[in-house]
């Protein structure tokens, strides 16, 4: 018998059916002798149809809605699903109990929209667990020291799975989801993906950080904190399945490294369109300069990702760096404002259409020749890169983004991962 956590994303929660499917699987997890504590999302498009409404609300009166409001409406949709997932166990005969962020408490800062989770009390799970109870927890949310309602930001009741499991040491934390587990790259792309049995945390970490939507990003930093085991697997399979098939399937997050991972080369390939680069030619090369340009970026709260400063020809460097691109317009008000008079720049250059493609994998740390197989690979397509950054186990290139998708199918083929494991 062990304490498990079991999440379900949005998918998997989308239907009445659906929510009955899941209160089977918790079932049969619960007869085999296991204490069981489930975290739901809320149901598909529910999250974004209650900030629609939010939106709605406030078109045309110049104000944004309240982030505190924000989360008192979006937190609702969880409250729905963990009501609905412990009737349905109630109505198949399983002893179930839900509580909403506030009432467990899984307490946070105060980020509304995309708060921490500080500390999760877990008295109230353990005595109801004792009690031969399910425990429903709702997913995405949870409380201030002020007793306000926070929610953890988009995609953020992976993340409260991981941690509830981190509280109450659960010895496995299951991830269900509409794909059968992480992928050595996005399957819509390229359609002889393969289904990774292992990844280690690291390369997790990298892969969410890098673009892959699988899991977000926090979730993987939790499990990493606390060592949680996490696997990511399908909800979609019939919920009578032979639990020791269920349990072994679909993809474990390892912190042990063994022989196979390190001998692939690379173990994914992730991409996304979510950057925006900017260059500004000719800027002075003398100390102080990086500072003065990201130094006000980063006052205007604006994140940073990539960073080139090339060598200076005649006293001149060009620099380039890449912020998301939701915050493109507001990188080039500050540059034009204050940061051009001060440094002469000669040009600032702004382009959105860019996409990072990045190889993932801890082989990089004993393969050589990876960047070079990665640079031949696009020249023989023709695609130029823009900018390149590495790590001890991932390198990105920038690329136009009209070519992301050939790049991902080529680079998927010239490393062999269609043949991965
Ligand atoms: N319901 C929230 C969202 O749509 C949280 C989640 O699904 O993980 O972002
Ligand atoms: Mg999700």
């Amino acid at each position: 018998m062990a304490l498990i956590v079991h999440k379900y994303g949005g998918t998997s929660m989308g239907s009445v059916e659906r929510i009955r499917n899941v209160a089977k699987r918790v079932a049969k997890w619960h007869r085999a002798g296991h204490q069981m504590v489930v975290v739901p999302s809320a149901m598909s498009g529910e999250t974004n149809r209650l900030l629609k409404l939010a939106g709605d609300i406030v078109e045309g009166s110049g104000r944004g809605a309240s982030p505190r409001e924000l989360d008192m409406i979006a937190s609702t949709g969880e409250q729905v699903s963990i009501g609905l997932l412990s009737i349905a166990l109630q109505a198949i005969g399983v002893q179930a109990v839900s509580y909403a962020g506030w009432q467990v408490p899984v307490k946070t800062d105060s980020s509304f929209t995309k708060a921490r989770i500080e500390s999760i009390d877990d008295a109230r799970i353990r005595a109801d667990l004792d009690a031969g109870k399910v425990v429903i927890v709702a997913g995405f949310q949870g409380v201030d020291a002020d007793g306000h309602i926070t929610t953890l930001g988009r995609g953020g009741s992976d993340t409260s799975a991981v941690a509830v499991a981190a509280a109450l040491k659960a010895a496995e934390c299951l991830i269900y989801t509409d794909v059968d587990g992480v992928y050595t790259t996005d399957p819509r792309i390229v359609p002889e993906a393969k289904r990774l049995e292992k990844v280690t945390f690291e390369e997790m970490l990298e892969m969410a950080s890098l673009g892959s939507k699988v899991l977000q990003i926090r979730s993987v930093e939790f499990a990493g904190k606390y060592k949680v085991k996490t696997r990511v697997l399908s909800s979609m399979t019939d919920p009578d399945i032979d639990l020791n098939i269920e349990a072994t399937s679909g993809t474990l997050i390892t912190f042990e490294e063994d022989e196979a991972m390190e001998k692939a080369v690379i173990s994914g390939i992730a991409f996304n369109r979510d950057e925006a680069k900017i260059t500004l030619t000719q800027v002075p090369d003398r100390p102080g300069i990086a500072f003065s340009i990201l130094g006000p970026v980063a006052a205007a709260n604006i994140d940073v990702d990539m960073i080139i400063q090339n060598q200076s020809i005649n006293g001149t460097t060009d620099f380039s760096f890449t912020v998301h691109r939701n915050e493109f317009a507001k990188t080039m008000d500050v540059l034009n404002g204050s940061v051009k008079d001060a440094i002469k720049a000669k040009e600032i250059l702004g382009d959105n259409k860019i996409a990072k493609v990045s190889l993932v994998g801890i082989g990089m740390r004993s393969h050589v020749g990876i960047a070079s197989l990665m640079f031949e690979t696009l020249a023989k397509e023709g695609i130029n890169i823009q900018m390149i950054s590495t790590s001890e186990i991932k390198t990105s290139v920038v690329i136009d983004d009209k070519y992301m998708e050939l790049a991902v199918r080529a680079l998927h083929k010239a490393f062999g991962l269609e043949q991965a494991a």
